[in-house]
């Protein structure tokens, strides 16, 4: 009788079969670490053509601004977050010491031993959402203009919740339109969004329903803030099923923050009432993996609507280029 050998390094072997994992080789190139990936020319390719899609639907007046993957550590703390999720943060760390500190941390290292003891933290954070630099910019600002501002933003976001599944990744990219306003342009924004997201869904042939939501607070005050939270409807979800209809995936979020950045950041409405926010949250890397899960892996067999509402199609996109010149 054979002993099965394993060939396969420990990290490269599947720990548990999940219904995204044959996408994984096709999509994906592992780099080490859970939830961080290598991506492919075709799954970029999608997510490209995703957001192009997504640009497509943006609402005029809206302010266009891409942020980096860090932001200041102050504004992230000001603006609240170590009360929600302190456990998904990253933080920036550095060698800060003097050059005998930082030599002796590399000597440790080099012997064997734990170098990062000496690291100490930065001024910077890993960006959890997108939305959060824009609020103090638009304080900078002054006072809303009537009709309030609208934003359209994107980070590579960080959240420290690692996980094997493809859906739930450590490093993804998020959109987001914001609007910041008076109550009354933050709910129309929101009820205008929540229509054209699912418009958006439809041509993109997911199987989905949007639902109420709540956000993973920490701890037990953090369950409390949950229900408070879907009591006053303030977050809704786009899911779809991705691994099962019991646990739907969230691929895109409408959130309503009241007055929350208003008061923090001192931004007034047109009434110099604190303002209220909203933002509307495209997940970029769930929304492609949803789009792989839901058509397969060969752009070619994907429904010709699909193809349509992602420009994949040359030919089509030839044909219209020739209607035009008729
Ligand atoms: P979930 O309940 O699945 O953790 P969330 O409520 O934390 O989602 P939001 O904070 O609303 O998500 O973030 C906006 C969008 O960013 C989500 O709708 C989702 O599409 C995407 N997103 C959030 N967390 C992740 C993650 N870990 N990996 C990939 N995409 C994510
Ligand atoms: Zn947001
Ligand atoms: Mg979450």
């Amino acid at each position: 009788m054979k002993i099965a050998v394993q060939t396969e390094s420990p990290e490269l072997a599947p720990q548990s079969s999940d219904p995204l994992d044959h996408l994984a080789d096709v999509l994906f190139h592992r780099m080490g670490s859970d939830g961080v990936y290598a991506r492919t020319a075709l799954y970029e390719d999608v997510v490209e053509r995703l957001t192009a899609l997504i640009s497509r639907h943006r609402e005029p007046n809206t302010e266009v601004m891409r942020f980096p993957p860090v932001m200041s550590r102050a504004q992230l703390e000001k603006s609240g977050y170590l009360k929600s999720f302190p456990n998904l943060l990253g933080c920036v760390c550095g060698l800060h010491g003097t050059e005998r500190e930082i030599h002796a941390a590399v000597s440790r290292f080099d012997a064997g031993g734990d170098w990062t003891t000496s690291l100490s933290p930065a001024d910077l954070v890993l960006s959890p959402a997108a939305c959060y630099p824009v609020y103090p910019i638009a304080a900078a600002r002054g006072p809303l203009p009537a009709g309030g501002l609208r934003f359209d933003v994107a980070a590579d976001c960080f959240r420290r919740e690692p996980s094997r599944h493809l859906d739930r990744l450590q490093s993804f990219r998020m959109r987001e339109y914001v609007c910041i306003g008076s109550p009354d342009d933050v709910s129309a924004f929101r009820e205008r969004w929540m229509v054209r997201a699912q418009g958006i869904a439809r041509d993109l042939g997911l199987t989905f329903r949007v639902d109420q939501a709540s956000d993973p607070f920490f701890g037990r005050v953090g369950q409390m803030k949950a229900v408070s939270q879907k009591q006053q409807s303030l977050k809704f979800e786009l899911l779809v099923p991705l691994r099962s209809q019991e646990q739907p995936t969230a691929c895109m979020s409408f959130n309503y923050h009241r007055d929350h950045f208003g008061t923090t950041w001192g931004i007034k409405d047109v009434d110099g009432e604190p303002a209220h926010t909203g933002c509307v949250a495209f997940g970029m890397d769930r929304l492609a993996v949803a789009m792989f899960h839901t058509h397969g892996t060969d752009l070619r067999q994907w429904p010709a609507k699909v193809r349509d509402a992602l420009e994949l199609s040359a030919h089509s996109a030839a044909d219209a280029h020739v209607e035009g010149w008729r």
